[in-house]
């Protein structure tokens, strides 16, 4: 038996998100332990902007299931919490990531680790910093305006009490909080007068720290992905055959070509890696600048 560190990031941008959260918690009890959460986070949402603003949140979670065991696992808690197919860039109940396991990396057709969007995005790497400082460095050298889209989701589900309530149980129940986190204790109850509060800890939350170890953080860090763009302006067109998300190449790989006044520009690949996604439209227009293809090296 052996215990894998893997973080997951959770997003959602549907229905009612502060329980989406929740919910996908649950479900990541089942296949580990949980030992962190981060704060959740609203982030602004990015590749179609007419939607919902995200709820984003990261967990470390130790597990014993291989990472392609845990993917699959991730997908079916996807799946029971009513996520559909197709909803890939448009809002979505549930989105669970699959983002760093110990220090592996890997690159194939169905699982790129460190996730594609580790280092270059805030709505991971901002929670993600939140459960290991380490992750700090790649945080703020995210540009300005991709770090103000996203922000602390202050009071999220749970129950408010109200001011008076609060203030007369608030000091039994920090101490029994207190007293809960020293000790072995799992559940403490306080009985007074009629009234009683009883607190329990969580039985699969461990306080034990673990942490990604220094090759895995260094390896995030020097994850590269190429944006290619388009050149000149004309309409885009896939190579044939076409290269689809998820395939790799060892070489240079003409991807695709752009057609005006009636040359064909090709589009190339700039040598190896995996396609990791396509974000022009065969046979639509392109701008120039545009970008076309994302690629991850390796
Ligand atoms: P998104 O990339 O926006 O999260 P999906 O959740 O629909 O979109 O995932 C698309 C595909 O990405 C999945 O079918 C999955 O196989 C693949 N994938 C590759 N690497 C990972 C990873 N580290 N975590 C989760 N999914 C991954
Ligand atoms: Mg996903």
């Amino acid at each position: 038996m052996s215990a894998h560190l893997a973080y997951v990031g959770i997003g959602t941008n549907a229905g009612d998100r502060a329980e989406n959260v929740s919910r996908a918690l649950c479900g990541l009890r089942g296949v580990g332990t949980l030992l962190a959460r981060s704060s959740t986070y609203r982030t602004a949402p990015w590749g179609r902007l007419d939607q919902a603003e995200f709820f984003n949140a990261v967990v470390s979670l130790e597990t014993e299931l291989s990472p392609h065991d845990l993917l699959d696992a991730l997908h079916a808690i996807e799946r029971r919490l009513g996520r559909t197919a197709g909803e890939r860039w448009g809002p979505r109940i549930i989105d669970l990531d699959l983002l760093l396991y110990d220090d592996l990396t890997i690159v194939d057709e169905r699982l790129q680790v460190p996730h594609e969007r580790l280092a270059e995005r805030a709505f991971v790497l901002v929670p993600l910093a939140e459960l290991d400082h380490r992750f700090a460095a790649m945080r703020d050298a995210l540009p300005p305006s991709e770090l103000a889209g996203v922000t602390r989701v202050e009071r999220e589900g749970g129950t408010v009490m109200s001011s008076e309530l609060s203030s007369a149980v608030s000091g039994r129940v920090r101490a029994l909080a207190d007293f809960l986190s020293s000790g072995d204790a799992v559940r403490v109850r306080i009985e007074h007068g009629g009234d009683e509060i009883e607190l329990a800890r969580r039985r699969q939350h461990v306080d034990r720290p673990r942490r990604a170890n220094d090759r895995a953080v260094a390896g995030a860090a020097t994850l590269r992905f190429d944006t290619i763009k388009a050149d000149l302006v004309g309409i885009f067109n896939l190579s044939r055959p076409a290269p689809s998300e998820g395939e790799t190449f060892d070489g240079d790989r003409e991807l695709a070509y752009i057609e005006a006044l009636g040359i064909r520009t090709p589009v190339h690949s700039m040598g190896a890696g995996r396609l990791v996604s396509i974000s022009a439209t065969d046979g639509a227009p392109v701008e120039y600048g545009q970008p076309l293809f994302s690629i991850a090296r390796t």
